[in-house]
């Protein structure tokens, strides 16, 4: 066999691998709107992609958030909808200003009055999101709406996963939309802690658990869980959290800190070998913020070695301030 048909069979041997792996992971797989509750709807799609709700009344539709990362984006959503319903899409809730939670919501912008916390209008707008912009922003810990009878709750707990997200609770229907603090399945590890509260979070994190009228929770990815999973995922953020302040307390550098804190007695929650390492430095950065070492202790001395390659030390080399 000469090298061009060496080369040839090994094209072809590569396309076929990826296509099973395509096949296998489910990105191509045809989108579809299942019940979660007789009113409550989810785009069920390319596996991991964020997921998008939708709230059927008789006076309207309330979608909550969208993904361009899949066949089920809103494009597809919105036809979908035409062929099952009568109603419009009344309102459009983003949950927070992440791009991949409400890439091309704009389609509804016909129909439909966008509603999110203030915050995460100025991330939007600032970030230029490919989204809709919000008509109607809310500051505070709380907002409501009613559509058909139904009462809609937006919780804002203040700055945690983002600065800006909020939980959509449903009580009429025991449905709780709490994306990127629940999470499904044995995907329990989020990617990294780069815009969030630490502290905040495990906080919300219990409140969340403690809600009243809540027997669904549908999180931003994946299927259905239910309350007593954001006490697990808290677990591990406790854990992870003290780990690192424990390190930091003992002057290690956060690449020292990456050798020793495992998280082996968190290997069942599924993706945390994916995720360790960006979860270990954007948590050793939250704590960086969190505390002042003393100042003329071993740790105080290693301050500038402890930095990420890239990290702007310029400011934090005067000692106490
Ligand atoms: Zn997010």
């Amino acid at each position: 066999m000469n090298h061009s048909k060496i080369n040839a069979l090994s094209l072809i041997v590569g396309i076929a691998f990826l296509q099973s792996v395509v096949a296998q992971e489910g990105w191509d797989t045809e989108p579809s709107l299942v019940n979660i509750t007789d009113n409550v709807f989810r785009t069920v799609h390319r596996p991991a992609a964020a997921n998008s709700v939708v709230i059927a009344t008789d006076e309207g539709l309330v979608v909550v958030d969208g993904t361009c990362r899949g066949r089920g984006d809103p494009a597809w959503l919105k036809e979908e909808l035409a062929r099952r319903f009568d109603v419009p899409v009344k309102y459009v809730i983003l949950s927070h200003d992440h791009e991949d939670h409400i890439c091309d919501l704009q389609v509804f912008d016909d129909t439909a009055v966008t509603i999110s916390h203030a915050r995460t209008r100025e991330h939007i707008l600032r970030e230029n999101r490919n989204t809709s912009i919000p008509d109607i922003v809310f500051h505070q810990d709380q907002m409501e709406f009613f559509l058909g009878g139904k009462q809609f709750i937006l919780y804002y707990f203040g700055h945690t996963h983002s600065d800006n997200l909020i939980q959509i609770h449903i009580p009429d229907e025991g449905v709780l939309i709490a994306p990127d603090l629940s999470r499904s399945g044995k995907s329990l590890v989020l990617p990294d802690f780069r815009d969030a509260d630490v502290n905040n979070m495990i906080d919300t994190l219990e409140k969340l658990s403690k809600l009243n009228d809540v027997d669904i929770v549908i999180p931003g990815h994946r299927g259905t869980t239910t309350q007593d999973r954001f006490m697990d995922y808290q677990k591990y953020v406790i854990a992870l959290r003290d780990r690192v302040l424990e390190q930091m307390v003992n002057g290690a550098t956060v690449e020292e800190i990456l050798e020793t804190v495992t998280m082996e007695d968190f290997s069942d929650y599924g993706n945390i070998d994916l995720w360790l390492r960006s979860n270990i430095i954007s948590m050793w950065d939250n704590m960086y913020r969190y505390r002042e070492p003393n100042v003329n202790s071993d740790a105080a001395g290693d301050y500038q070695s402890s930095y990420p390659i890239g990290y702007p030390i310029g400011g934090y080399q005067s000692g106490n301030q």
